[in-house]
């Protein structure tokens, strides 16, 4: 039905539908699920994503390793404190997605989407969003279904892999698919969706894969935490009529070369960037001894 976002677009305008209601077309027909059973899905999934979104804000939920853990309780606090630079509504963003990352880290139950790594992302867009905007759990799903529209772009077309196309393809793809959704659920257009979506991976293109000891915790939690507010900031600028001068799938595709163009250190090997620091050495050692 579509591989590409200018494909995705045409259907949109020519049938006047919203992203959401065009995937779930295409769900329907090549999944074989019937309108009921898909959404029975996408609410387990959100309800899934709820949940961890939310279970670090008021205790510690640590690793194994203690490389990561107790991040989420601390920015929840100081939103709470009322003295933030950046205001309640981005702490509380910050503050959910360090959740999730953290719900992971500790082995707990999240959704990989698009991978466990970026896990943190789109489920504090979408909580985030609906707090703000006052949406239902209904509007969530169909932001959902945006984000499974943009996610299986990029992975058609390009990598959502960190060990291939660095933490831009991990990241940076959770940060698109919520900018889209934060869009759709805004009331903005499919063009205006993938416009956002274009922003957040532009926004990040190039950034590394480097785990401290190879675990999924540090700087990923760090980069869940920046990776939601890089997707508010995106949807806003599309929402404000900022235009993306580059289509979405020529964004894609420059960071799927960018990947590539990656050394092998830079992706998921631990042996670059902060992985390869002083600390991040000593790290490792003293976990993998
Ligand atoms: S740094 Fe690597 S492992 Fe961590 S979130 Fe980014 S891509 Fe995933």
């Amino acid at each position: 039905m579509f591989n590409k976002a200018s494909e995705l677009l045409e259907i949109c305008n020519d049938k006047n539908l919203s992203i959401s209601e065009v995937v779930i077309e295409k769900e329907i027909k090549s999944n074989g699920f019937n309108m009921e059973e898909l959404m029975d899905r996408m609410y387990e999934t959100l309800q899934v994503m709820k949940d961890s979104a939310t279970a670090a804000l008021d205790k510690e939920v640590k690793s194994l390793s203690g490389l990561t853990g107790g991040n989420s309780k601390k920015v929840e606090d100081y939103k709470n404190s009322g003295k933030t630079l950046s205001g309640a509504f981005i702490n509380s963003a910050m503050a959910k997605a360090f959740s999730t990352s953290e719900v992971n880290a500790s082995m707990g139950k999240i959704v990989a989407a698009p991978t466990a790594g970026a896990s943190g992302i789109l489920p504090s867009a979408i909580l985030s969003a609906q707090e703000k905007l006052n949406l239902t759990d209904e509007d969530l799903i169909k932001g959902l279904f945006t984000a499974v529209g943009i996610g299986e772009i990029i992975a058609k077309n390009a990598t959502i892999s960190g060990a291939e196309g660095g933490c831009q393809a991990e990241c940076g793809s959770a940060a698109a698919m919520a900018a889209g959704a934060i869009v759709e659920m805004a009331g903005g257009t499919p063009q205006a969706a993938l416009d956002a979506a274009g922003f957040a991976l532009t926004n990040i293109l190039g950034l590394v894969c480097d785990p401290i000891a190879g675990l999924v915790e540090y700087p990923c939690a760090l980069r869940n935490a920046s990776g939601v507010v890089n997707a508010f900031i995106s949807a806003d600028m599309a929402l404000a009529g900022v235009q993306s001068i580059v289509p979405f799938d020529e964004v894609v595709e420059s960071m799927y070369k960018v990947g590539k163009a990656m050394p092998e250190s830079l992706r998921e090997t631990a042996l670059g960037g902060l992985a390869a620091t002083p600390t991040g050495i000593a790290c490792s050692k003293r976990l993998l001894k």
